[in-house]
């Protein structure tokens, strides 16, 4: 495979060499943190360890976290194992959520539970007004996604979560892009639970964490040996979580800083005629969502790969789907821009030389694309 530039930090990150390093030496091992010989205690060492660094880059206290699959399991726990403890009444999801929030959320449907979906704002933000009209009725559980996948429109969380709380019910928010490209703080969110993962950040697929208030009555979704305080059974993926929680730790030292490389990306974008999803409202400093009327997003995405860019059409969990984004839709965008939709994401290995290469071969793809429309017209 020939190497393209990577712009499409949203949907995972290239594992980070350093991260690798520390997942190294775990691979041989037959590391059960459960057993209690030597190994097994070097593996649960290596466990806690990681605990307490997912713990740290999160803001969270290490006995609040639960090691998952990744960002979809953690999700699922906070909605489903949440609800499990509770006697059905209601529960409400934004209507931006990432399918690994909506889809749990609409299963508790068949389980006697009211479902309330609350609408954004044009730019993307949470409608607080519907917020506070969904609360109007008892509601036990709020899910409110902290940064959104594909705009990387930023909520206010705490606001939203204290109208949330002060009506009784608890709240979760999805912070699975938000880890290691903006501040996050468990404490700070005013939130019950919260979830991560770790492929986003240079860690290793496969990986993620719910941070859950321990006074939150949370069923588990997975039964067995009770690892992880009951919470989520099964052995443990020792070099998986060693590599989550170096990744956790890494971040302090290189926290996301390429603003400035994606706004000229912008600049860029915008001279060639195109919209930016969400730009007047605060934003993942890495994430560009646009459309440039007139151009279908698949068939730009394939030419921009073909020029050796990889950039995403819409939302990488979904692209199996020609429908156009859901979040779009949300957001009131006309379908037929919708369709238009392109998003690339930075990640820290990104330059600014790079940003311009990409505009150019934007620029020579889309002469072709309009040529090749005045040919067929
Ligand atoms: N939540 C959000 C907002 C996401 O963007 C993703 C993945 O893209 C997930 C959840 C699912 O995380 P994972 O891929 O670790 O299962």
């Amino acid at each position: 495979m020939t190497r393209s530039v990577y712009f499409d930090h949203n949907a995972t990150t290239p594992l980070n060499p350093a991260v690798k390093e520390a997942m190294w030496p775990w691979l041989g091992i037959p590391a059960n943190a459960s057993s209690r010989h030597q190994f097994g205690r070097a593996a649960r060492q290596a466990l806690e360890t990681a605990r307490e660094q997912v713990a740290a880059a999160v803001g969270a206290h290490p006995s609040q976290l639960v090691f998952t699959s990744g960002g979809t399991e953690a999700d699922n726990l906070a909605i489903r194992g949440i609800c499990d403890g509770l006697k059905p009444s209601s529960l409400a999801v934004s209507s931006i959520e990432h399918p690994a929030v909506m889809r749990p959320a609409q299963s508790m449907q068949q389980r006697g539970w009211k479902l309330a979906v609350i609408g954004v704002e044009a730019d993307g933000r949470i409608s607080a007004d519907q917020l506070a009209d969904t609360l109007a009725q008892p509601v036990a559980l709020v899910s409110m996604m902290l940064a959104n996948n594909e705009t990387g429109v930023l909520q206010d969380i705490p606001a939203l979560a204290e109208m949330a709380r002060k009506r009784g019910a608890l709240v979760h928010t999805d912070a699975v892009q938000a880890l290691g490209k903006t501040r996050l703080n468990f404490a700070e969110l005013n939130v019950n639970a919260m979830s991560v993962s770790g492929h986003k950040i240079g860690g290793p697929q496969g990986t993620g964490a719910l941070i859950v208030d321990k006074r939150v009555d949370m069923q588990a979704l997975l039964y067995g040996g009770g690892q992880e305080k009951g919470r989520r059974s099964g052995t443990e993926n020792i070099a998986a979580i060693v590599g989550f929680g170096r990744a956790c730790e890494l971040l302090a030292s290189y926290p996301y800083q390429g603003e400035a490389v994606r706004n000229s990306l912008e600049t860029g974008l915008k001279q060639a005629g195109a919209i930016i999803f969400g730009e007047n409202a605060p934003r993942l400093p890495n994430t560009t969502f646009f459309a440039i009327p007139g151009i279908d997003g698949e068939t730009l995405v394939m030419a921009l790969d073909r020029a050796g860019f990889a950039v995403a059409s819409g939302s990488a969990c979904s692209s199996d789907s020609s429908d156009p984004s859901p979040v779009l839709m949300a957001m009131g965008v006309d379908p037929s821009l919708a369709q238009g939709a392109v998003r690339i994401s930075l990640g820290p290995e990104n330059t600014a030389e790079e940003v311009q290469g990409f505009l150019l071969a934007l620029q020579y793809e889309l002469s072709r694309m309009q040529n090749m429309t005045a040919i067929a017209v």
